[in-house]
């Protein structure tokens, strides 16, 4: 895929309708004012002029001109490269067939009174009626007879595509992202499985791989393509303030106008307050940014637990007052997240490890990071991504890197909740036996 082609298009008459889309000129005109303030009013008139400091004058402008040059030409690429695009379409998943085991094993498990239902057993129950589950040819309409023990699914047909209504099916990953009901999310405009973290974008008119968020001091979505950029915008940004801030304060009290009047030259004074209130917001800016970049998380990942961290929050504060819970998160304590279906609650499908026709769903909890690798990985992984997406082309090597994004650490996690019963198996019958 060429880089022309990859290439999102910006869409120039619908950034300009709405405020949103202007806030970049103003970052940019304030820029320019600085420039002028800082450089010319500052290291030129006073620094160099009035007090004769010739040398510092030349190492502050270097300085400062070659933090301006990073902001500016990281800003540049942001834009040029965009937030990219998925590197092709994800067929939907055939899980038919996995929901017809689903139904039949729920089903035995609701019947059979001696399951039971204590946690350890409960696991080699499932996998000792799940085996009888085998691979048959005459089963292919639907649920088989209850009172046989070895019920005949047609599931013989792995990694084939099916057309069903002007739609093909392939056979689903090992684990992907998914609804309560244990459904991949799709997106109706870009006619794709959204896979890669990805989000539809209006902006752009399509899904953005590793979808961040949509920066309104630049006036650009940051996704993939364009986050190596977004970082190094983020902290010129904020070294380029730090230093300016700094510089003057150094100066200051020497200069001519200061001298005289006690005062700064008014355009000093401006900047000094702007700068400060920038420097402030920057920092957070920082904060959040190198956070993410750590955590191998998005903005969009994050946005995602705190909406469920603050439901879980009012509900509990509904239930045992405002008081207690504020105790609560001030003592460091996450609130209870042990609740059954709740909204903004994220999941997991997953093949069972040991039965290939079950599928189980699984909740991740507030801190189960998918993506969390060590610190070393996380940043390769974001700043190398660009080049990993270039050999993704068909429905196949996009899932399989996808799969190959979750952790280690993230999939002997899920191991344990499998062990530990802490899972429902994909299926349209409603459990009764099982907890
Ligand atoms: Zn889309």
């Amino acid at each position: 895929m060429s880089s022309e082609e990859d290439r999102t298009k910006i869409n120039w008459d619908y950034r300009f309708r709405s405020f949103k889309g202007w806030v970049p000129v103003i970052v940019l005109v304030y820029i320019g004012f600085t420039q002028y303030a800082f450089c010319y009013e500052f290291l030129y008139n006073e620094l160099n002029k009035t007090l004769g400091r010739r040398s510092v004058f030349i190492g502050l402008c270097i300085v400062h001109g070659w933090l301006s040059f990073t902001l500016l030409s990281s800003w540049f690429f942001i834009f040029y490269f965009g937030p990219g695009k998925p590197p092709g379409k994800v067929k939907l998943f055939d899980l038919e067939k996995y929901v017809r085991t689903g139904n039949i094993l729920t089903e035995k498990l609701n019947d059979n009174s001696m399951v039971s239902t204590t946690d350890a057993s409960l696991n080699d129950t499932i996998t000792r009626i799940g085996s009888s589950l085998t691979i048959g040819e005459d089963e292919k309409a639907g649920r088989g007879d209850n009172n046989n023990n070895n019920i005949n699914i047609n599931i013989n047909d792995t990694n084939s595509e099916k057309e069903n209504e002007g739609f093909s099916f392939i056979d689903p990953p090992e684990i992907f992202f998914c609804d309560s009901e244990g459904l991949p999310f799709w997106c109706s405009t870009c006619k794709s499985i959204k896979s890669l973290r990805s989000h539809h974008s209006s902006w752009y008119n399509t899904c953005v791989p590793k979808f961040d968020h949509f920066c309104v001091w630049i006036g650009d979505l940051i996704g993939y393509r364009n986050n190596q950029y977004y970082i190094i915008f983020v902290f010129s940004f904020w070294l380029l303030f730090l230093f300016d801030v700094i510089s003057m304060i150094c100066f200051s009290s020497k200069l001519h106008n200061f001298g005289k009047t006690h005062t700064l030259h008014p355009v000093l004074i401006i900047m000094y307050i702007i700068d400060c209130f920038w420097f402030t917001m920057i920092t957070s800016l920082v904060y959040t940014t190198v956070k993410h970049l750590i955590n191998n998380e998005t903005t969009m990942d994050m946005l995602q637990i705190n909406k469920r961290r603050k439901y879980l929050r009012d509900d509990a504060i509904k239930k045992t007052g405002t008081w207690r819970v504020m105790m609560q998160i001030l003592r460091g304590y996450n609130i209870d997240d042990d609740s059954v279906v709740t909204p903004y609650e994220r999941y997991i499908n997953i093949q069972h490890p040991v039965l290939s026709n079950i599928r189980l769903i699984i909740r991740l909890k507030q801190d189960e990071k998918p993506y969390k690798k060590d610190i070393w990985s996380n940043i390769k992984d974001t700043f190398l991504i660009r080049d990993k997406y270039k050999s993704l082309d068909n429905s196949s090597s996009i899932l399989e890197f996808d799969n190959e994004s979750f952790s280690d650490n993230f999939k002997s996690l899920i191991n344990d909740k499998i062990q530990k019963n802490d899972f429902r198996i994909m299926s349209n019958v409603v459990p009764t036996n099982l907890n």
